[in-house]
């Protein structure tokens, strides 16, 4: 895929036509099929929630309760799944789909279909999420509470992950540092800095040290697996 090309900046991380405004950003942000999916699932979750009647507090904590979690799961899906190894298992080899295309962002960060999440995985998860969420609660209101906090949380993901890979320069202290850890976990060694939404949770889990005491990787391109032998 090199439909677009590295930055003229020379560092590889976002691609020369991205955007580099907020609004720029937010227009190509929805041209992309992920976040057009959750987007469509986050309106849809709300627009049944606000149909069932008033909301309460057991609305705001259901609301909250995902977005509380999501910065433990993105981390621990990024260091356990995204880079997992391939493997053998009975005498089979395993390569996860979430973990081969992970090591092709790794490969190319500068293209933006590698960004985002597959749209087949929402198609699957969404569904079984909003089963669940129905079966489980005792009514339906904190049901569509709950899967709204879920939509909202991974939209904004999403939307985090790619903004980093656009030319935008953040001006916040914390999207600063949102968007140097990502870049760290890219280029400087992919053993540390997994959060891709709140980067004290790597100080918290101890992947987030001083940069300068960390040695420069040269396996972050490829995350130590040569795909070439297994396109
Ligand atoms: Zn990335
Ligand atoms: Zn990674």
């Amino acid at each position: 895929m090199t439909a677009t090309h590295p930055t003229r900046r020379g560092d590889g991380f976002a691609a020369a036509d991205s955007p580099d405004t907020l609004g720029g950003a937010v227009r190509a942000f929805f041209r992309y099929p992920s976040p057009l999916i959750l987007a469509a699932a986050l309106l849809a979750a709300l627009a049944y929630r606000l149909h069932l009647g008033a909301l309460g507090a057991g609305d705001a904590l259901a609301v909250t309760a995902p977005w509380l979690v999501w910065p433990l799961l993105e981390w621990t899906l990024h260091r356990y799944v995204l880079h997992l190894r391939p493997f053998t298992l009975l005498g089979l080899r395993v390569d996860l789909d979430f973990a081969r295309k992970h090591r092709a962002h790794h490969r190319e960060p500068w293209i933006p279909e590698l960004i985002f999440l597959p749209p087949y995985l929402h198609l699957v998860a969404i569904p079984t999420l909003a089963a669940l969420a129905f079966a489980l609660l005792p009514t339906p209101g904190p049901a569509a509470s709950v899967l709204t906090g879920l939509f909202s949380v991974a939209l904004l993901y999403e939307w985090t992950h790619y903004i980093v890979h656009t030319r935008i320069q953040p001006r916040s202290r914390m999207a600063r540092r949102i968007f140097r850890n990502h870049r760290m976990h890219h280029f400087r060694n992919e053993n540390y800095w997994y959060s891709f939404t709140v980067p004290p949770i790597d100080r918290a889990l101890g992947t987030g040290p001083d940069h300068g005491s960390v040695p420069r990787s040269e396996t972050c391109r490829t995350l130590g697996v040569d795909d070439a032998d297994h396109p």
